[in-house]
């Protein structure tokens, strides 16, 4: 038995198959054991104790994405995100890895990412060693699952582009004020893509919001929790819901953070982060709900949109992004046939389960390759990653394009 309730959950399954081709590994492996109507059937069968936590077991959880397209595919709201996330946190707990491996990741979950700082620097190592061009000659001599990998790593930014931001900067409105809200720069975001960071504070001003950055917050906790450990993810979301303790809008331009600072109440309860939960909001849904300065300047690309999983599915934030997009004069945007369908990132899965990932973005970049587009505009860390390393061209958040489009303007 995983919690109380969780039978409920599960059996809200009417094993009815209308989320099977919606699921990349589904898709891949066609076998039921990886579809969600499948992984919704073993997980039923070992909280009623009809099986036992097995080699099987695990590696068919182990290799769902939590994409979230069944959620939204499904007719009978099963709130299939919550379900395999403990089912993967069980998993971890009962039987984890061997010590080497905990101690590697607890040292990489407790004192790198929530570290600002650490990643900072190490992303200023990773940096040297790209513009030095050491790359060509490690990438020579590296075993070939390890070459892949770091031939992963996006375009690293110059150290230059932290100095925008400093401890508890409060960013001033531009005309006439229209509000006052915090920004919540995210770990692996604020360290990879301080630019998208920047320009997403530039449209908030712009937009007349005086935007304040508490140096308090850290990472979301949504690598802890997924990763097995939701103790150390409640410490984060303590120190995130201490540091953002004014009663404003907490605006976040990651869809994975967005959808986890969301679902704190997984952490605390329902009552508890009731008025936490109201205040969190992904900066395109914001910008769209309160109205936004129609940008003049053109910027002439030729784009189609890649919908984050944990905004389309997660957050049901689909509208919006392409609200703001079609507003940008000059972008030739095409659609996808499929832009929800997920690109393979998936946190760490891109890293952990390679060769399924690169199917599943082999599939993606035939799509984006029948649009024409010559660039990809999205809206989450994980997927600018895996998207600049699939299409190996530079990949925009939304908010790069608007504030672009706004700089434009004033020329
Ligand atoms: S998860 Fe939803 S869509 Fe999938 S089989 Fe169950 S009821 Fe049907
Ligand atoms: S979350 Fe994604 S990968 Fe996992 S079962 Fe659902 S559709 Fe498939």
């Amino acid at each position: 038995m995983f919690f109380e309730g969780f039978e409920e959950k599960l059996s809200k399954c009417v094993h009815c198959g209308m989320c099977l081709s919606v699921c990349p590994t589904y898709r891949i492996f066609g076998f039921e054991t990886d579809s969600p109507r499948g992984r919704i059937t073993l997980i039923q069968a070992l909280n009623d104790g009809r099986i036992k936590l097995n080699e099987e077991f695990v590696k068919h959880i182990d290799r769902c994405l939590d994409c979230r397209a069944c959620q939204t595919a499904c007719p009978s709201g099963v709130e299939y995100g919550l379900i395999v996330e403990e089912a993967k946190t069980y998993i971890y707990l009962k039987n984890p890895p061997n010590i080497l491996i905990r101690t590697l990741k607890n040292i990489v979950m407790r004192f790198v990412i929530p570290k600002r700082w650490v990643l900072r620097t190490l992303t200023f190592l990773l940096y040297i060693y790209q513009k030095s061009r050491l790359n060509r000659i490690v990438r020579f001599v590296l075993p070939s699952g390890l070459k892949k990998l770091e031939k992963m790593l996006p375009p690293l930014p110059s150290p230059r582009e932290y100095r925008y931001f400093v401890k508890d900067k409060v960013y001033k409105a531009k005309g006439q004020k229209r509000g006052r809200v915090y920004f919540f720069a995210g770990c692996v975001q604020d360290s990879f893509f301080p630019y998208v960071n920047r320009a997403t504070i530039e449209v908030l001003t712009h937009n007349g919001y005086e935007v304040v950055v508490p140096s308090g917050q850290t990472c979301c906790g949504a690598v802890h929790m997924h990763g097995g450990d939701p103790e150390y993810a409640k410490v984060v979301a303590k120190k995130n819901m201490e540091a953002f303790r004014e009663d404003i809008p907490i605006i976040v331009n990651a869809a994975g953070c967005g959808a986890f600072l969301k679902e704190y109440n997984r952490l605390f309860g329902e009552e508890e982060t009731r008025e936490w939960r109201r205040r969190i909001k992904d900066v395109n849904e914001f910008l769209v709900e309160n109205g936004f300065v129609k940008p003049e300047g053109v910027v002439r690309l030729k784009i189609t949109y890649q919908d984050p999983c944990h905004l389309a599915h997660a957050q049901g934030i689909r509208k919006q992004p392409r609200e703001i997009l079609k507003t940008i004069p000059g972008l030739d945007f095409t659609e996808m046939k499929h832009p929800d369908y997920c690109c393979g990132s998936a946190g760490i899965y891109n890293i952990v389960h390679h060769d399924i990932s690169t199917k599943i973005l082999n599939e993606k970049l035939k799509d984006i390759e029948s649009t024409g587009a010559d660039h990809v505009v999205t809206a989450n860390t994980g997927c600018q990653i895996q998207l600049t390393y699939g299409t190996g061209r530079r990949v925009f958040h939304i908010m790069e394009l608007l504030a672009e489009a706004y700089k434009n303007g004033k020329r």
